[in-house]
């Protein structure tokens, strides 16, 4: 299927949502060179010469290639498939795993977001418990979309919740905005957002809430200055 086909309905869906089909590499190879030429026009009209100059004859490529691979991956792509281990012993206390990597793009400047993720989960006893890694792979999925971090914690929690059916989730999100640092009033690189997001019994129980602040805590001290 060509992708240009309904162009209008696929466009219509939010930038952070998914589309509603995925992309076959050759779609993918098509975008980018389509990308490459309007970029290539962005220049023109920004008087960047992406002809002759060494420095920025091969950007317009480079960007969209960086766009369609790894910025907007995320909205080309399925979710990570998650690896389910039974809870043998039904395991039923607070798991806490991160600092996980996070980054993505703002919706706003088009410019970078990074820092981490914490998460929490309190399993369902009689449940399934996930692989570690999986929780990285859930983040980066979709951070790789032009984001704002109070829509990026929601889906994270909700792919969670829906994929695991968890008694409890909390995610924190530590980032830097760059779009608040390289521009505007230019903010220092330690000026950064913190958001929280808590479903089932840590967001009925402050005590189960604080428990996960605690290792928070200890978790981020290591990243004092990073
Ligand atoms: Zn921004």
């Amino acid at each position: 299927m060509n992708y240009h086909s309904n162009r209008e309905e696929k466009i219509a869906a939010f930038s952070n949502a998914p589309l509603s089909f995925s992309l076959s590499e050759s779609d993918r190879d098509e975008m980018k060179r389509s990308a490459a030429q309007k970029i290539e026009e962005l220049f023109d009209i920004l008087l960047i010469d992406h002809k002759n100059d060494h420095n920025t004859r091969e950007t317009p490529t480079r960007v969209a290639r960086l766009f369609v691979d790894e910025i907007l991956r995320g909205r080309f792509c399925d979710p990570p498939p998650i690896t389910e281990f039974m809870n043998v012993n039904d395991y039923d206390q607070l798991i806490v795993t991160g600092p996980i990597q996070l980054r993505s793009t703002c919706a706003h400047h088009l410019m970078p977001i990074y820092g981490h993720a914490i998460i929490g989960v309190l399993p369902s006893s009689g449940g399934n418990i996930i692989g570690l890694s999986k929780y990285d792979r859930i983040v980066d999925h979709f951070a790789s979309r032009l984001q704002i971090q109070e829509e990026l914690i929601m889906q994270i929690e909700r792919h969670i919740v829906d994929a695991t059916r968890p008694r409890g989730l909390a995610v924190r999100i530590n980032a830097v905005h760059m779009c608040k640092c390289h521009r505007g009033v230019k903010a220092s690189r330690s000026s950064r957002m913190i958001n929280n997001s808590y479903y089932g019994l840590l967001a009925d129980h402050s005590d189960l809430r604080n428990e996960f602040l605690q290792e928070v805590a200890t978790l981020e001290r290591s990243l004092l200055g990073d």
